[in-house]
């Protein structure tokens, strides 16, 4: 990893491409598609479609690219919580509502 601001440039570069990708992802119909099942998919709840928001798996800002693999829709609750979490509080919170779903 090098640190000279030609590097950083690149960088910035590279996520404002993905960001890009992912706006044209958004206006797809593989998109709308995966929206259309409402389900959130990280938390598995039943979300209306237009609840329904646009998750990087891994995020753009640490690499992620945006690809149909590292997109994923989600309900907004676990958008929130996602941004707000650590890495493990995010599997502790992912392990929970799994298993709240697992008793329905
Ligand atoms: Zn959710």
């Amino acid at each position: 990893m090098s640190l000279t601001p030609f590097a950083y440039d690149l960088d910035e570069a590279q996520i404002r491409r993905e960001r890009q990708k992912a706006r044209e992802l958004r206006a797809s119909q593989w998109w709308k598609r995966r929206c259309a099942k409402g389900v959130c998919h990280y938390c598995r709840r039943p979300t209306p479609p237009g609840e329904l928001t646009m998750d990087h798996i891994v995020p753009v800002a640490r690499g992620g690219r945006s690809t149909r693999g590292n997109i994923v829709p989600c309900c907004k609750e676990c958008n929130i919580r996602k941004k707000q979490l650590l890495p493990m509080e995010w599997d502790q919170y992912l392990s929970q509502v799994h298993s709240q779903n697992h008793h329905e």
